[in-house]
């Protein structure tokens, strides 16, 4: 079990302005922001990371924020959709939350017997807030606005648009080690049970849907979590046996990465859960400094002039 795949350890998407997005996420929806940072290959770019109360993997979504990026579309080979799990009872609250922040929605609905809310960040990127089957015991981060009665716990799924769900099937399977669920129409429910929560990925089977494009309000990749790096290198082998080019071991300061671009075209990356978003400030200031990779620290000056107005 403990070497396994477990589940979703975050997803990354792309945004346009800085303190909008920090304002949607922070103020409206309640996550934290865990870190504030830079794009290590983009030092005059932010790179924000929102979560949960204690920053755990399996509630961490990162954007780059890039001013002048245009609009991306969704379509086949994506992540298209963004699953979270908010607690029984709550969706009312949210529906009356998005009515009163100009947030768009759509009416609740079910699908694999869960009831979920579909809402659009500002940049257009889809979500779903689920209530899901089992309860959700992650520690939520309440804001004034936002108690743990109605708070977001972290993700429940994801959803792969894709034209033929077989290559990437095959990968989550025969690889990381899911099972499939059920089949409702053309949807298709993956789950792992090497993993309490964030363990879903749902695959919506489109033949003759165009490829989606990545820009902005569209998401980049999601990782997957392992245990440590170890586990992770011997992933690498297991990819990269298949003859998929996988790169090498990335150090990204709160974890150590892989990336690979799975058959049916969307970019996965493993991600191991050590060191954590603790490493360089304590848990009850996360995200509250701006955290530099060692590279760019004697830049420091220089780079948070440049860095996007957030006040
Ligand atoms: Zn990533």
């Amino acid at each position: 079990m403990e070497n396994q795949i477990s589940g979703i350890h975050h997803i990354t998407a792309i945004a346009g302005n800085a303190k909008r997005n920090l304002g949607f996420y922070t103020k409206v929806i309640g996550l934290r922001l865990v870190k504030k940072t830079v794009n290590f290959d983009d030092p005059h770019t932010y790179h924000f990371y929102y979560g949960n109360k204690n920053g755990a993997p399996g509630t961490i979504l990162t954007f780059f924020p890039w001013e002048s990026i245009s609009a991306g579309r969704r379509g086949t080979r994506q992540v298209t959709e963004i699953g979270y799990s908010v607690p029984e009872g709550s969706l009312d609250f949210w529906l009356k939350r998005f009515e009163e922040h100009n947030v768009i929605y759509n009416k609740t609905a079910k699908k694999f017997g869960e009831q979920y809310l579909t809402f659009l960040d500002p940049d257009g990127l889809k979500f779903e807030l689920t209530v899901p089957q089992k309860t959700d015991t992650r520690l939520p981060w309440e804001t004034n606005d936002i108690d743990s009665e109605y708070a977001i716990r972290g993700f429940h799924n994801i959803t792969i648009t894709t034209a033929d769900i077989k290559p990437t099937a095959y990968i989550l399977t025969e690889i990381f080690g899911y099972q499939l669920m059920e089949q409702e129409v053309n949807r298709y429910r993956f789950i792992t049970n090497s993993a309490d929560n964030a363990a879903i990925v749902d695959m919506a089977e489109v033949p003759g849907e165009k490829a989606g494009h990545v820009a902005g309000g569209s998401v980049h990749h999601v990782a997957f979590r392992v245990r440590d790096e170890e586990t992770l290198m011997a992933y690498r082998e297991k990819i990269a046996s298949l003859g998929l080019h996988i790169t090498e071991k990335i150090d990204r300061n709160y974890f150590y990465s892989l990336y690979f671009r799975e058959p049916g075209g969307v970019l996965f990356e493993l991600a191991t859960d050590n060191p954590g978003f603790s490493v360089d400030e304590p848990e009850e200031e996360l995200g509250t400094h701006l955290k530099l990779p060692v590279q760019y620290e004697s830049r420091r000056k220089e780079i948070e002039e440049v860095l996007p107005e957030l006040g």
